[in-house]
């Protein structure tokens, strides 16, 4: 098993990531299973970069990781008012969420979304999801239970 070096565990370290939640977000355990500099690909010094060059993938990584979690977060206010707006038919509310939702979707889920939906399920699991324009399924893109 590699070390990861000092430099990328500063940068984790910056953004507020500890060894062990970088870990699990890239392998099943909270050990390291990555290259030195951060990458979880443990042939990314000589292959992805030079050994004398900073790496590129763990800035850009970390990037994705916090625009997740960050979606997540939002995701999870949405649906917490979703639930409040419905249980107490409040209309007005579920104005509101229609709106953050339609917002939400558009920040995060990029081009190519044909349609949202806070109530239609992907194999019984029930959050935000979406259809698009390649494929003609329906995709969970945020799970209600998710947790970060
Ligand atoms: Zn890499
Ligand atoms: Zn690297």
């Amino acid at each position: 098993m590699t070390k990861m070096n000092a430099e990328a565990r500063q940068r984790l370290d910056a953004a507020g990531i500890s060894l062990a939640e970088w870990s699990r977000r890239h392998s099943a355990s909270t050990a390291w299973h990555g290259d030195k500099c951060g990458c979880p690909d443990d042939r990314c010094i000589g292959y992805h970069h030079d050994p004398s060059e900073p790496c590129q993938c763990l800035p850009a990584l970390i990037r994705d990781y916090e625009t997740e979690k960050r979606s997540s977060a939002e995701a999870a206010v949405i649906w917490a008012e979703f639930q409040a707006a419905q249980d107490s038919a409040d209309t007005d509310g579920l104005s509101r969420v229609h709106d953050q939702t339609a917002n939400w979707v558009d920040r995060y889920q990029g081009q190519g979304v044909t349609s949202w939906s806070l109530t239609e399920q992907v194999n019984g699991r029930a959050g935000i999801t979406i259809t698009n324009c390649f494929n003609n399924q329906r995709w969970l893109v945020w799970a209600a239970e998710r947790q970060y």
